[in-house]
């Protein structure tokens, strides 16, 4: 037998665990699988390649869709008719939510933290939070530092006494039900390699409620393939996002009824790009939002995918990843924060070019 397609055939197990799960189909999938030329010729490092998780097509796209996909189809089957969820203003993951209770006729209700107690209009008006708007969501703000759970669970009683079935989903749709999302995407990602006749050294992605790793990571782990997925943090010290992580992963394969074993110590994350916190560019994010659209014309976004590449891009500069090596780019969206944080993009980009006419 083809290599490759041993690789294929180990995807029986995965493949019955999922089976008869329920879900809605919210995606155009598979996502694109492809190189990246000229960043790696820049970063002078490994081959880069990335997954195109912002084509999803789903209300412009993003990784939250492909885990909604089986949220939602649990709150349909739990017979829901409001989706309640928590996030940043600015959460990519609201957006899409709001966009999957419309796609099954629900409602949306969001409670949303300010977690960078931002004063700037534009942050609060803008990006995400106007398309939340479009999509037809409720909202309700809060400042940060209050018990955000207590206040979601108020919500949903309110919503209960008012006679609606409400159906919480968690932040990040990060439970088990949302990471199967990411457990099928396995599935996906190895069909792609094997179409390509390919192998991967690592998986790079920018971690936050952790169900896109964990979904991965259970996934490889059902498939038997030991491709590393290293988590660059946004939020939590690196060794709080394991666990936070591996909880998840272990949990994921339980759900499914797979008797997988899954070691702490191959949960790879790194916090050392966070800067000032969640939802603070950085400088290093900054940069890479900039050489990925001035590379490749690919639209990333500051406070996830920048401060995931520019954590590969500094894997690449201390020979943790060497020019042998293949490495795929997980790109989970979130470009429409852009436009929620102009100035520091437009500022960033003019400190760019003056540099390159000093140059
Ligand atoms: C939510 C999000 C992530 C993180 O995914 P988790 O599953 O929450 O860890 C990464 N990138 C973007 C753009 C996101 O919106």
């Amino acid at each position: 037998m083809h290599v490759h397609d041993e690789k294929v055939s180990s995807l029986t197990e995965l493949r019955h665990a999922l089976r008869g799960r329920a879900r809605v189909p919210l995606i155009h999938g598979p996502t694109p699988l492809e190189p990246l030329p000229v960043l790696s010729k820049l970063v002078s490092g490994p081959e880069i390649w990335i997954k195109r998780e912002d084509c999803t097509g789903f209300a412009l796209g993003g990784n939250k869709g492909r885990k909604l996909e089986y949220s939602v189809g649990h709150a349909v089957q739990s017979g829901a008719d409001t989706l309640v969820t928590v996030g940043a203003i600015q959460s990519n993951h609201a957006r899409q939510t709001a966009a999957a209770a419309r796609r099954v006729g629900m409602g949306c209700h969001m409670v949303l933290e300010d977690r960078i107690g931002s004063l700037d209009e534009t942050y609060r008006t803008n990006g995400n939070f106007l398309l939340d708007q479009l999509l037809g969501a409720t909202n309700e703000i809060h400042e940060k530092g209050q018990d955000i759970n207590a206040i979601c669970t108020l919500a949903m009683e309110r919503l209960r006494d008012s006679g609606k079935h409400p159906y919480f989903v968690p932040g990040g749709a990060s439970d088990e039900h949302g990471s199967l999302g990411y457990v099928a995407c396995v599935d996906e990602l190895i069909q792609q390699f094997s179409e390509l006749q390919m192998s991967f050294d690592a998986i790079v992605l920018a971690s936050g409620s952790g169900g896109t790793q964990a979904g991965l990571v259970a996934g490889l782990a059902l498939a038997k393939h030991d491709l590393p997925v290293y988590g660059f943090s946004v939020r939590r010290v690196a060794n709080d996002q394991a666990e936070v992580v591996h909880d998840l992963a272990v949990a994921t394969c339980e759900h499914l009824g797979a008797n997988v074993k899954i070691p702490f110590d191959t949960i790879q994350t790194n916090s050392d790009h966070i800067g000032a916190g969640y939802g603070y560019p950085t400088h290093g994010s900054l940069q890479a939002v900039s050489m990925m659209a001035q590379s490749e014309a690919i639209l990333i976004d500051q406070i996830y995918t920048g401060k995931a590449l520019d954590g590969l891009i500094e894997m690449s500069k201390i020979g943790q990843f060497k020019p042998h090596h293949r490495v795929l780019f997980l790109h989970t969206g979130g470009a429409p924060a852009l436009f929620a944080h102009p100035e520091s993009i437009t500022s960033h980009v003019s400190t760019l070019s003056k540099r390159k006419q000093n140059a």
